[in-house]
């Protein structure tokens, strides 16, 4: 049996779509213009069980594998790309470095509130310095008697200020040696003294997404706060960027998926000439093309995450998958306009949205010029 299409993923899938389309799709359109954040649509998903798919059910998880968390990811993003945003940032990089890299103490006392939908959690690498480049990191964590100091300023963090937001992980300077910056990362929790986030505005995408900038003026965090063990930040936060990589190009796939269907749909609706733009094959054409490229992103994307689930390296395969399906996605969501023509403008039609929505995806979490990079060092070059 073909590994990816058990009965089990097919019923989760089913249970998910219908989730997506009775709680999300409804709301989509009017979050996105208003550029409003629900906190009611993140509460549901948690209830639903959309958070913590892969976390074992003694923390509160589902105990499925990554595959059925990619599944999941492709289904929200087939409605809506803000709400996928939030449930697969919450999931990979929120829950899962703290699952991966905790230790059992702060396992035990994170994960059940932000596997329920309680609470959610945010990642905090970017800064102005730091984009691709997570060594420039300014965030400096000074040694204190009592635990650390922390003091710098992250950017475009999703997750990073809506009121469920309880925390962030933030990768931080330790200090030197042997000539070499040292990194750790810190857990700090949001109502540490010195700790304030404003939401930013004004996005072209995933605009009912929170993305925040956040200050730390010397917050104080306990030596327990330290992500698992010290100086091993870096690692950590490149590992985390690994598996977040499927869950981008799950947003990719889901977003090609859902354009794809609407311009079918709309192709045999839509008269001219006195028959459905369908029946011309330059119509059919550019479908029948969208259709190849989103089976061939599905079947890349699922085999790097057989690959994570069977123990094996899969780096370089989730680079790959991140960036294909993040060219799929703007190549069907541009051919999909193109078939809505002038309708497909207009703001009252979800594929201008999906249009849009598209964009972050070859930037976020590695942009395709260095998951480029990666593939190379992947080939030993
Ligand atoms: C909506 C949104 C949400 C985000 N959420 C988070 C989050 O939750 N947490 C977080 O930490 N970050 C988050 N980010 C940050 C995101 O991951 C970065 O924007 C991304 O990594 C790129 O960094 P940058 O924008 O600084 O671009 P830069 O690194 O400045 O890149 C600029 C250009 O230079 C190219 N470039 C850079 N270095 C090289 C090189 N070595 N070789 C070739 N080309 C190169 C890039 O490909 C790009 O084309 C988010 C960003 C957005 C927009």
């Amino acid at each position: 049996m073909n590994p990816y299409y058990t009965n089990e993923k097919e019923a989760f899938r089913q249970k998910v779509r219908l989730f997506a389309e009775k709680e999300i799709k409804p709301l989509a359109q009017e979050l996105d213009a208003n550029e409003t954040f629900s906190v009611e649509l993140s509460q549901k998903m948690g209830r639903e069980g959309l958070y913590g798919i892969d976390i074992p059910e003694e923390y509160g998880g589902l105990g499925m594998d990554t595959i059925s968390y990619i599944i999941a990811v492709e289904e929200i993003a087939r409605v809506d790309g803000s709400q996928a945003a939030t449930m697969a940032a919450h999931n990979s990089l929120g829950v899962a470095p703290i699952y991966n890299f905790g230790t059992e103490e702060q396992k035990k006392s994170l994960l059940p509130d932000l596997l329920n939908g309680n609470k959610l959690w945010a990642f905090g690498l970017t800064e102005t310095n730091a984009g691709s480049d997570a060594r420039g990191v300014d965030t400096k964590a000074t040694k204190m008697l009592d635990g650390w100091s922390i003091k710098g300023r992250k950017r475009y963090i999703t997750n990073g200020s809506n009121e469920l937001m309880d925390g962030i992980t933030v990768l931080a300077q330790t200090g030197e040696k042997d000539g070499k910056s040292t990194y750790s990362t810190f857990l700090v929790k949001r109502d540490t003294s010195g700790f304030s986030t404003q939401r930013t505005l004004g996005k072209m995408m995933w605009r009912a997404s929170d993305t925040a900038e956040i200050n730390m003026d010397n917050c104080l965090v306990a030596d327990a706060d330290i992500l698992g063990t010290e100086n091993k930040g870096l690692g950590q936060m490149l590992k985390t960027l690994d598996s977040g990589r499927l869950s981008i190009a799950a947003m990719g796939l889901g977003l090609a998926q859902g354009a794809f269907e609407m311009a079918l749909t709309y192709a045999k609706e839509r008269e001219q000439f006195g028959k459905p733009i369908s029946n011309f094959q330059s119509i059919q054409f550019k479908l029948a093309d969208m259709d190849l490229k989103i089976e061939l992103a599905r079947n890349l994307l699922y085999k790097a995450c057989w690959l994570k689930d069977n123990n094996q390296p899969f780096g370089k395969e989730a680079a790959m998958a991140k960036l294909y399906c993040s060219d799929v996605a703007a190549e069907v969501s541009d051919e999909g306009v193109q078939i809505f023509a002038g309708a497909g403008l207009f703001k009252n039609q979800d594929i201008e949205r999906f249009y849009r929505d598209h964009r972050i995806l070859r930037i976020g979490e590695g942009t395709t010029e260095i998951l480029k990079l990666v593939i190379s060092r992947g080939l030993g070059l």
